[in-house]
């Protein structure tokens, strides 16, 4: 059986994840999503927030799981009894990161592969980054992440504008 894990932050999750997410579930038997909760990134939403995201956009997918980790990939991967990690590549700019990412995971763990899903090309300019900060200035973000998700990065947003303490001038 083929099991795989994507790992990532999903901070939040967008719909070029869920493109990678829906292609690798027909090429895989099993795909574990790996929510990332040491994350140096110190992000938006708190893990538990991301993994319940991811959970209510992929519940039409039956051999879909989401969990959350931390500590090393490798180490995770073979808790979910997998051999394969999914890594999305957008452009040149993720190559380098990614390249030295998976031939590392595979020094260390050598049983481990990496395959890459190239994005889908009406997704290849989006990240999580950007939809936050389009929703921090109360922009449109419907084209890049699905409505419910939408809702509820526009509420984030705003309490973290409220609870932003005022620049002294
Ligand atoms: P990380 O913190 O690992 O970069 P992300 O949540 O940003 O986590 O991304 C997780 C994975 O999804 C990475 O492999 C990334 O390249 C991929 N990915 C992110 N956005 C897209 C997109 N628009 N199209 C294809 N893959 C993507």
């Amino acid at each position: 059986m083929a099991v795989a894990v994507y790992p990532g932050s999903f901070d939040p999750v967008t719909l070029g994840h869920q493109d990678i997410i829906e292609r690798s579930s027909k090429i895989m038997d099993r795909v574990i999503v790996g929510v990332l909760k040491n994350n140096s990134k110190s992000p938006l939403f708190s893990v538990e927030e991301r993994v319940n995201m991811l959970k209510s956009v992929t519940g039409h997918l039956s051999n879909i799981e989401i969990l959350a980790f931390d500590g090393l990939l490798v180490d995770f991967v073979r808790q979910c009894h997998a051999d394969v990690i999914v890594r999305g590549l957008r452009a040149i700019t993720d190559f380098e990161y990614e390249l030295q990412m998976s031939q590392t995971n595979r020094v260390i763990s050598p049983g481990i592969d990496t395959i890459f899903l190239t994005t889908n090309l009406k997704y290849s300019y989006l990240s999580s980054s950007i939809v936050k900060e389009i929703a921090m200035y109360h922009g449109d973000i419907s084209a890049f992440v699905d409505p419910d998700i939408a809702e509820k990065v526009l509420e984030k947003a705003k309490a973290v504008k409220k609870n932003a303490r005022p620049v002294n001038k």
